[in-house]
């Protein structure tokens, strides 16, 4: 397996039996092999420097009814929320003091954040910070939209493609949905000239290593300037609320992977990897993420955007709680960067035109 892992390092690309093999095996000999030869590519590539980008969550209101999600429109127990104009901006100038450089605005898809609303956010965010970068991670949109954002001044967009498996992806959405149009928006964000990053949660119902392996196989072909992946974790109020959650391990080794096969990509260790394991950011970075978003929401409705069972949003997960992180991350050899942490190689080389 070891020659295995040497291959994905030095020739970022592996056959599908191979990668399935990988992520079959369980020997903890090579799962250690595997996370250390990640971890110094990316020590390579960034230094020991973690980027941070301040999560604001600006509506949990959301008019998909996703099986997993616990804001879906169906969960009749949340109590919803929207956040104004002028709180989406506090919240971006309070993460401009605390050292932010990047704004993400995510949320889920609210029919009453017209194109207009979200465009004119993005432009006032723009002006009053030309230094930052904006990403949005607000789901499917039309490609003109996606247009009318970028040119108001967003930078990077989010969109998980949850699955690539057809068959699969209808078992974990409501039939309105497909594949298609969200592998679709990804090709326009693309177009458009978007820094994208996608990704999946690990161990949703029904997801074999099959499914995973053509994830991968995806996300090599469409190569992304940024990799989000973190367990699938039950919300108590879903279908799906009775699962098992996604294995912390198997996240960790796909970490790994999508490091080895993409040394370049701004890879998170997400908030579901540090619920359910109170070590999982450490560990994420040491099986190569580079990336941490700590919660710059409203405290108090930090806990109204709850996507599945206990999200953590406290301590570390914080944007207070930065001095916090910056202890966890000096235990274990790393420092917080302050720039914005643009894709490196994409940035220097295209600027496209639109
Ligand atoms: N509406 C936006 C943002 C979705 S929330 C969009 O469609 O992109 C961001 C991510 O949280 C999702 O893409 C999904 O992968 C993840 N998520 C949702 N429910 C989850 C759960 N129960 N466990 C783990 N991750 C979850």
């Amino acid at each position: 397996m070891r020659i295995v892992i040497d291959r994905l390092r030095d020739k970022q690309t592996l056959s599908v039996e191979e990668y399935r093999e990988l992520l079959a095996c369980t020997d903890a000999e090579v799962t250690n092999y595997l996370h250390d030869e990640a971890r110094k590519v990316t020590l390579s590539r960034f230094g020991n420097r973690i980027y941070i980008r301040g999560l604001i969550e600006i509506s949990n209101c959301c008019r998909n009814n996703c099986l997993y999600c616990g804001i879906r429109k169906g969960n009749v127990n949340v109590e919803r929320y929207r956040l104004s104009k002028s709180i989406i901006l506090d919240c971006c100038a309070k993460g401009y003091a605390l050292g932010f450089r990047t704004f993400v605005l995510q949320g889920g898809e609210d029919v009453a954040e017209t194109d207009d609303w979200v465009e004119d956010i993005i432009a006032s965010i723009r002006a009053a910070y030309p230094d930052c970068a904006i990403t949005l991670s607000l789901g499917e949109k039309t490609r003109d939209a996606y247009l009318r954002f970028y040119r108001a001044g967003a930078n990077r967009y989010l969109l998980r493609h949850e699955t690539f498996d057809a068959l699969h992806y209808r078992c974990i959405h409501p039939k309105e949905m497909s594949i298609e149009n969200r592998l679709q928006c990804l090709q326009w964000l693309k177009e458009i000239g978007y820094q994208i990053g996608t990704g999946m949660m690990i161990g949703s119902p029904h997801q074999t290593i099959d499914h995973l392996v053509q994830d991968i196989k995806y996300i090599e072909r469409l190569h992304p300037q940024m990799i989000g992946i973190g367990p699938f974790v039950p919300h108590r109020d879903t279908p799906f609320g009775n699962e098992q959650p996604g294995s912390v391990e198997m996240t960790l080794k796909l970490l790994s992977v999508f490091r080895l096969m993409n040394p370049d990509a701004l890879i998170p260790a997400t908030t579901a990897l540090a619920t359910l394991d109170k070590k999982g950011r450490e560990h994420g970075i040491l099986a190569g993420a580079n990336v941490v978003m700590p919660n710059l929401s409203p405290r108090a409705d930090r806990k109204k955007y709850e996507l599945y069972n206990d999200k953590a949003f406290l301590k570390a997960e914080a944007a207070e709680g930065l001095s916090m992180l910056r202890k966890q991350l000096a235990a274990i050899g790393y420092e917080v960067a302050v720039d914005r942490g643009d894709y490196q190689h994409i940035n220097n080389r295209q600027t496209k035109s639109v």
